[in-house]
């Protein structure tokens, strides 16, 4: 009597030509289809166990044995997170209302790092999760990322936010604050109603109007060479600076650029554009004006100090002017007609692969806001 296979199964190999299956042998059947052994092998013998042939359910992820991270643990790295200073950014706000912004440079490994000397002093004795765990819950529970928020954003209503926030979960009071965030907001508004009631006035100003308003701002520094290849990264480069005067009576930009070796950005700088821009205004017989206001930011080293009172003050004593008057805006709160200038400067930048000389930035600027946004710029070819 014949003795029982150990043989469980028996695979057969069949081509089908036309209407006939011919059956072949394993070898000619993979070098027919152009499959390996192995391919082969995960179909038949490692998968398909069921003896309808069907194949098996994915075990992947299931075997039982994965340690899942519940409570505590988990509840420390959320906590973690959750005291994280974020900010959002005010203009990206309208397609990613819920994205948050973090110190550009962090890493999720430095922040890693960070937890695990947070739990050694606030939860003492209690492990830590691994990196590994602690990037999933980042990646997968937040909306936070580390790149610097498209545009300046106010610090004071992002630190008083994130107090309020934090008070109300230790249940303090928050009236204060609310308050204090209430009155810092509405003062910037008053003074962005300020410029748009101006940018109104101007529009309507008849041409030989005594009362001139300008905006002035100076753009974040623009590196140069502006490469992509690795070894870019690690030289210093050399900043270029372009610092607009935007005429809101004329509707006209002008555009001063310079490089750090021709001089630096502190308030002279800023001084002796606003003058050379006065200048040229001026030595037009039809363009006369007796009034200058100037809407600002609050930067220091630039406009906000006592070198631009004393320049606006000898153009008084010179007689070139009767008035001067500085508007400063809230810091964070400063939109600038000039920025928008800016923002379709770094637009064509950022279609740029390579920028290689301040001549090149001269040209991007030229043809970003050329004649046809009616900006004029003045740099060293
Ligand atoms: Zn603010």
């Amino acid at each position: 009597m014949r003795e029982h296979s150990r043989r469980s199964r028996t695979y057969e190999y069949y081509v089908k030509l036309r209407y006939t299956e011919t059956r072949v042998c394993r070898s000619a059947f993979m070098s027919l289809h152009g499959i390996t052994r192995k391919k082969l092998q995960i179909l038949m013998g490692k998968r398909i166990l069921s003896p309808t042939g069907t194949p098996t359910q994915d075990r992947r992820g299931r075997t039982g044995n994965s340690k899942s991270i519940v409570g505590p643990p988990l509840d420390h790295v959320h906590e973690h997170i959750g005291n994280l200073v974020v900010i959002a950014s005010h203009y990206s706000r309208a397609h990613s209302p819920h994205r948050r912004y973090l110190e550009t440079g962090l890493t999720i490994t430095e922040l890693h790092a960070n937890y695990v000397q947070w739990m050694e002093t606030t939860y003492t004795g209690e492990g830590c999760v691994s990196p590994r765990f602690y990037r999933t819950v980042f990646t997968r529970d937040y909306n936070i990322v580390f790149r610097p928020p498209k545009t300046d954003l106010c610090n004071r209503c992002e630190l008083l936010k994130s107090t309020i926030a934090h008070k109300e979960t230790q249940e303090v009071n928050v009236d204060a604050d609310i308050k204090t965030l209430e009155d810092h907001q509405k003062l910037a508004e008053e003074i962005q109603q300020l410029l748009s009631l101006a940018e109104k006035e101007s529009r309507v100003a008849p041409p030989d109007s005594q009362l001139r308003t300008i905006c002035i701002d100076l753009q974040q520094t623009l590196p140069c060479p502006r490469l992509h290849t690795g070894v870019a990264y690690y030289k210093r480069k050399m900043w270029i600076y372009n610092f607009c005067v935007y005429d809101l009576n004329k509707k006209k930009g002008n555009m001063y650029v310079w490089q750090e070796m021709t001089a630096r950005r502190g308030s002279d700088e800023i001084g002796s554009c606003i003058l050379k821009w006065l200048e040229s205004e001026l030595t037009d017989p039809g363009n006369q004006f007796k009034r200058l206001r100037i809407f600002c930011d609050n930067c220091a080293g630039q406009n906000k100090n006592s070198n631009i009172v004393v320049m606006a003050l000898r153009l008084i004593h010179a007689l070139t002017l009767d008035k001067v008057e500085l508007v400063f805006m809230v810091p964070g709160h400063s939109f600038l007609p000039c920025d928008r200038a800016f923002g379709y400067i770094e637009k064509k930048i950022r279609k740029c692969r390579h920028i290689y000389s301040p001549t090149d930035y001269l040209r991007i600027i030229r043809k970003a806001v050329g004649e046809e946004n009616n900006v004029n710029c003045h740099g060293e070819d």
